[in-house]
């Protein structure tokens, strides 16, 4: 079971899948994670366990961004205004890794969010037209403490896109064994 990275009410300002034209360029579908329209400098939360890797793509990509590592998944957070873990750290689901930001290619402060299902130390379904992202909200529920994380609420335009609407302490059913 996976958390969302964002304490509150994020608003999901861009949905898994979104936006093909877009996304065209890099080999993808659409969107290949969701975008979190929150200001720079929030606090991100892990997603679930795993071993830090810490990068910075400085104007291009992602920015400065974490990837955490773990045998069954793989979570990317990008745009970063500043990482909070170290190179190499392992951490745990809830901790604190970053401050969100508008790093990388990126037009307004954001926070972004790849899932990948790893398999012996493998990505799965790479062939999804995705490199293997999947829609997380598949996955997720949030967190448990309300004082930390209620509802999440989205844009318009994203709502199409997504397969379920999060509401307080909903448990989604786990299809992928993550
Ligand atoms: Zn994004």
């Amino acid at each position: 079971m996976i958390f969302s990275p964002l304490p509150g009410t994020p608003t999901v300002t861009q949905g898994f899948g979104q936006n093909p034209e877009i996304y065209q360029q890099y080999g993808y579908l659409g969107h290949n994670g969701f975008d979190f329209g929150v200001p720079e400098g929030t606090k991100v939360f892990a997603p679930h366990d795993g071993l830090c890797t810490v990068k910075d793509d400085g104007a291009n990509g992602y920015g400065k961004y974490v990837t955490i590592d773990a045998p069954t998944r793989r979570s990317f957070l990008a745009h970063c205004s500043q990482i909070l873990v170290q190179n190499g750290q392992s951490i745990s689901q809830g901790d604190p890794i970053a401050l969100s930001g508008n790093t990388g290619s990126s037009t307004g402060a954001h926070l972004h969010w790849t899932f990948k299902i790893m398999k012996n130390g493998a990505v799965q379904n790479k062939t999804n037209g995705y490199d293997g992202a999947m829609d997380c909200s598949e996955v997720t529920r949030l967190w448990q403490q309300q004082s930390l994380h209620q509802h999440a609420q989205y844009t318009d335009a994203a709502k199409p896109y997504l397969s379920m609407t999060l509401t307080a302490n909903q448990v989604i059913k786990n299809t992928t064994g993550a």
